[in-house]
């Protein structure tokens, strides 16, 4: 019997595995993806939906003409129920599996906070439609404007977006000239400004000082908020900071079908090995965002790890070697632990940003660096063209 190979999840993290793991075994394995997603979402530019600057079909693509071109199979269904007993993922229909592969991603812990999610003022971008309503939020701030206040709640893990909504806000009211009209006032759970949930890199803190400085924008460091009210945001000391609009990022959870499942911890994602197959079986991998990742580090407001698309990208591969070694009668070797991963990204500004490379996402490190300057920006901008191309042509092996 060729072996079955199912993947949930259809994002960075699952399309790149379900694709990788066809190239390698070919008519060796019958690859299933099961994904309640039939579009593919280009997270990284969400954060240029509110300001009209992207419009929802600029950032996604269609997954199953992808999947299907290469011979991998696609449900769009969410998986309901994972039974790893006995093998078999329910969703809409009972899908066997020899090899699974959790990724199912986050979705945004809305409960950390009253007044996030869509019932509450705050507005976010960490969906497609978080991003397009908050355009909508965006608009009627232009038209009535007063202070805009962006939270990085306790627990968040998503700052890079966080900074880069921040600044590219900055960027577009100084354009409406409206910089007089509406103050800005950055709040983070972060210990210390350049952060960014993998323990900083030298001299961000005073970079982004610098940045936030130079943009006016008041910055509240370490700090939980209480609530998001229809007029502000409340501190966790109590302090109110009026607010038109915020924009809140939220902390991230597993998927509950992954914590239901007996595989995920308390916040339903995936303890895995240096392998991405799960601690406790053999068969069955997590990556991207659904796998967990702990921190060397204690903060005094807690905050999270963001795991961002290249980590992303090579835990998937490593686990479509690992399956291929395993569909092959061998041992799966091929091991890359998440903070050993190097960090590659591209925070932007508007007009301006700054490229953050380390040999590794977590310390400690040899080398970490910040570079400043318009050229991130434009290297944002490449990189959203190339990816959404790689991708959209099943392209996986490109880097
Ligand atoms: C606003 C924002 C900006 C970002 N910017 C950057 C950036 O600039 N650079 C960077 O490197 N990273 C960035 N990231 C992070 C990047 O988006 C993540 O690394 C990436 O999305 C992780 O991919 P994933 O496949 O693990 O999870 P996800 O993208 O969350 O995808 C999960 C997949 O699982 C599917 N799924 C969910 N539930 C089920 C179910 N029950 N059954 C089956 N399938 C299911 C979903 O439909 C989806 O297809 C950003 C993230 C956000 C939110």
């Amino acid at each position: 019997m060729t072996p079955k190979v199912l993947v949930l999840g259809s994002s960075f993290a699952g399309l790149t595995a379900a694709l990788a793991i066809q190239r390698e075994l070919e008519s060796a394995a019958q690859v299933t993806v099961i994904s309640p997603s039939a579009q593919f979402v280009f997270n990284p530019s969400l954060i240029w939906l509110p300001f009209g600057k992207r419009t929802a079909s600029d950032v996604t693509f269609a997954v199953a003409p992808v999947l299907e071109r290469y011979g991998v199979e696609f449900v769009e269904a969410a998986a309901t129920r994972i039974d790893t007993e006995r093998q078999r993922v329910e969703a809409g229909a009972t899908y066997d599996y020899d090899y699974l592969v959790v990724a199912t991603g986050y979705r945004n812990d809305f409960d950390v906070v009253p007044g996030l999610g869509p019932n509450g003022p705050a507005h976010t971008i960490t969906t497609l439609r978080d991003a397009v309503a908050t355009a909508g939020a965006w608009t009627h701030l232009l038209n009535d404007p007063g202070p805009l206040v962006v939270v990085a709640t306790q627990g968040a893990s998503c700052f890079g977006a966080a900074y880069e909504f921040l600044f590219n806000a900055s960027y577009h009211i100084r354009r409406a000239r409206l910089r007089r009209q509406i103050p800005l006032t950055f709040v983070t759970s972060e210990p210390f400004l350049g952060h960014f949930g993998i323990g900083g890199l030298p001299h961000g803190e005073a970079l982004l000082g610098m940045f936030l400085k130079k943009e006016r924008i008041r910055a509240i460091v370490d700090t939980s908020i209480a609530a998001v009210k229809d007029d502000g945001v409340v501190l966790a000391n109590g302090e109110t900071l009026p607010a038109r609009l915020t924009m809140a990022i939220p902390p991230f959870l597993g998927q509950e079908v992954v914590a239901r499942s007996g595989l995920g911890d308390a916040r339903g994602y995936v303890p895995v090995r240096p392998t991405y197959q799960s601690r406790d079986l053999d068969n069955v991998y997590a990556i991207g965002i659904a796998a967990a990742v702990s921190a060397p580090w204690h903060t005094p407001t807690p905050i999270g790890v963001p795991k961002t698309g290249f980590p992303t990208e090579a835990m998937a591969h490593v686990a479509a070697t690992n399956i291929a070694a395993q569909v092959r009668g061998h041992e799966p070797t091929a091991e890359k632990a998440f903070g050993d991963i190097p960090a590659v990204c591209v925070m932007d500004a508007g007009n301006n940003g700054v490229v953050i490379l380390a040999d590794k996402m977590l310390p400690p490190r040899q080398h970490g660096v910040l570079v400043p300057g318009p050229q991130a920006h434009l290297m944002k901008l490449g990189f959203e063209k190339y990816f959404l191309w790689k991708m959209q042509n099943g392209y996986v092996g490109l880097p």
